[in-house]
């Protein structure tokens, strides 16, 4: 009852005058994966090409949900995504030319869904690790732009130990001829093991002791004032 009496969003910053709360550092899933495998190099045109698909393709499945194979929708798409590159400086019909055909064999698999809200569990008495895969439908999904390596294997993993559900990773192999085979493996926690995580690594945020979750994301409170209205 006094618990739900009492404001979330005024401890910001300050010192807790109760005990609800405690300090953790919040690492994201990527940084420790990171510290597990190096990310395979790629030189920036592909990097930011590839977030740029990466957002644009999240944002489609997103809006259009169970309607992503309505006509017009990949249209849309590729419009988005050109005006993105634009704004990137890396615009080429080439490279437009490769997000629709990447697009095309992402859709051909399903890989479609929602984007799911940040996840977080708690490592030891400092750490708190947070995971967002891409995507959730059937099950959650992380897509890379490219064949899957150790890193993004690795990702998968502490997602996989964040959600304690096995992750679908795909990947983007291009082949010869310019078009996409996709890779793809359910990727779960066994055997994962957690690296030394350096202290400046991650950020300290005011955490609930009873989820975990930064203040943002808990709800526990809301749950017990709803009781009272
Ligand atoms: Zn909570």
């Amino acid at each position: 009852m006094r618990k739900a009496a009492r404001s979330r969003w005024t401890v910001e910053g300050n010192e807790p005058d109760e005990g609800f709360e405690r300090l953790a550092r919040v690492v994201k899933s990527s940084e420790i994966a990171r510290l597990i495998a190096a990310p395979t190099q790629a030189n920036e045109t592909d990097l930011l090409f590839g977030k740029i698909f990466e957002e644009c393709y999240t944002t489609a499945t997103w809006i259009y949900e169970k309607a992503f194979y309505v006509r017009g929708i990949s249209k849309k798409f590729i419009r988005k995504l050109a005006v993105e590159l634009k704004l990137a400086g890396i615009y080429s019909s080439s490279l437009v030319r490769k997000a629709y055909r990447m697009y095309s064999c992402l859709v051909k698999h399903g890989v479609i869904g929602r984007k799911p809200k940040t996840m977080f569990r708690r490592l030891n008495d400092e750490i708190v690790v947070a995971a967002q895969p891409d995507l959730v439908d059937e099950f959650y999904c992380e897509f890379k732009t490219y064949p899957l390596d150790e890193y993004a294997k690795a990702q998968a993993k502490v997602f996989s130990w964040v959600i304690e559900e096995p992750i679908r990773l795909v990947g983007l192999v291009e082949r010869e001829d310019g078009y996409f085979e996709l890779q793809e493996e359910m990727v779960n926690a066994e055997g994962l093991k957690f690296p030394n995580i350096p202290p400046d690594i991650g950020e300290f945020q005011w955490v609930c002791e009873e989820c975990d979750r930064p203040l943002d994301f808990c709800e526990c409170y809301f749950e017990e004032e709803y009781e009272y209205l």
